[in-house]
Formats: structure tokens, sequence, C-alpha cells
């Protein structure tokens, strides 16, 4: 099965507009004359979305500049309304956002966002036809008490139920172990296969072979130019989701270079 590589910067709460015009333009005139096999994908904060928008967008902007795609952070699971400090997807939407990171183990642990919410928000963004890049992963605890296929497949079933096989195949899925992220700790290659070839098992009891072949399963967690190639070279992992490693444009490409 042929899974293109997708290879996404969360930026987190971190580039205002004039960084991200900065780290753009840097990143831009590296990339150029470049062509990798691969999806990339820049997640700014909410707040940075027009500036990315319009550095990419513009005819100004170079060669490269289509091949990034653009991410939020988050989105609201309602249309409009009274919900003080939430963005909707249709307002994404001006902004070419065509991907959304859901369920981020930050929303979950710092702002509560549970298994149904999540689920109510990968809904929302399909009806609005944005890609989820749905995030998984267990805590240090609960893989040391033997939990690891147990939260995965509960955040899997959960995150993804009443969700249709066609809106799985605009999913992507993401699996971060929570130890690992922001922690300077990767998983090993093989602990990240191990669950990687889980997360694809339990996408194959809920839809079947054909959309566990077809479903891409980026690993995150301290992923830097040092063990990107390592980790990609696993048969089950398609990319990641990288937060620190990714703030610098020259980091940032030299992971897609060696994962790619
Ligand atoms: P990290 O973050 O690369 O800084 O560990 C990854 C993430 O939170 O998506």
């Amino acid at each position: 099965m042929n899974r293109k590589p997708i290879f996404a910067a969360n930026w987190k709460m971190n580039k205002g507009a004039s960084e991200t015009e900065d780290f753009i333009k840097s990143f831009l005139s590296k990339l150029q004359g470049q062509d990798f096999p691969c999806e990339i994908v820049i997640a700014p904060p909410f707040v940075s979305l027009p500036k990315l928008a319009d550095l990419l967008h513009t005819a100004t902007a170079v060669q490269n500049a289509h091949a990034i795609q653009i991410a939020a952070q988050n989105c609201s699971q309602f249309d409009s309304g009274a919900y003080t400090g939430e963005i909707s997807v249709l307002m994404l939407r001006e902004f070419f956002v065509h991907y959304v990171i859901l369920g981020h183990s930050e929303r979950r642990a710092i702002y509560g966002e549970t298994d149904a919410i999540i689920n109510a928000k990968i809904k929302k963004a399909r009806e609005a036809n944005l890609k989820p890049i749905f995030c998984i992963g267990e805590t240090l605890a609960e893989r040391e008490a033997g939990n690891l296929e147990t939260v995965l497949r509960t955040q899997i079933t959960g995150g993804l139920e009443g969700v249709s096989e066609k809106d799985l195949g605009e999913t992507v899925i993401a699996y971060e172990p929570v130890w690992a992220i922001g922690t300077g700790v990767t998983a090993s290659s093989e602990q990240a296969q191990e669950a990687h070839a889980f997360v694809r098992s339990v996408i194959a009891d809920l839809y079947g072979a054909d959309a566990a072949a077809k479903i891409r399963i980026q690993y995150g967690g301290s992923v830097k130019p040092g063990n990107a190639a390592e980790l990609m070279a696993c048969p089950d992992i398609d990319g990641a989701l990288i937060g620190g490693a990714a703030l610098e444009p020259q980091s940032f490409l030299e992971i897609i270079r060696n994962g790619s």
C-alpha cells in the first residue's frame, strides 16, 4: 500500500504573525528546488493563520509554496453562537485551512477534552471538509500498567464513533505517546512500530483491512532530525507530527529530508 507520508509542524502556542512570516520566508527559500515525496503541513496558532495563508497563496510566493498545507490546532464542535473563545470550522475554511489537529494530549489533559468531545469535533471538521489529524496516545503510567492497547483502543473507538469509512479516508491518525511529547524522550522505533501496527489493527477491526491499509498513521513525540529516518523506516509509520523541532525552519526541513 502506497501511503504518502505527512510531516506536520505543530507550533502549539508559539509564533505570532511576524514570527510566522520569518519562519515561512526562511523555510520556503530552503525548500526551493527540492521536491520531497511527502505532504508538508504547518499548524500555527489561530491568529497566525491569515498571515500563513497570505504567504502561501499570494502570487509572490515561491514555486514550492503550494505544496504546504495549512492546519489549525483545534476547532469548535459547534457551528456558531455563544461559545466565547471558540473558532468554527467555517472560519478556518476562510483561511485555506485543510487539516485540523484534534485530540492532542495537551487538549485532553489541560482542557479536559474527552473522547466524546473529540468525536464531535472530528465530525464537525468533516462536515466542512477539513481533514482531522486525530491524536491518540498513552501516558507513561498507562504503558507501565500494561494498559497501552486498552487505552489506544478506547481512544480510537470513542473518537471515531459514527465516523463513516469515507470520512475515515480523509483522516490521519497521530500516535503520540504522552511521555515522549516535549520530553526529549522518543519512543524507540520498535515501540513506535508496535503501537502503530496495533492502531492499524484496531482500524481493521472497525473498518476492515482495506481502510486499515490506507490510513496514514503519524508518529509524534520528540521527533528530531537525528531520529526521523529510523522512525520513518518502520512499515506502519507514515510521517510525523512535530512540536519543538519544527519551530526552526532548518530542523523541520531536515526531519522532512531525513524521513522522506
Ligand atoms: P514534540 O511535540 O515534538 O515537541 O515532542 C509533538 C506534539 O506534541 O505534537
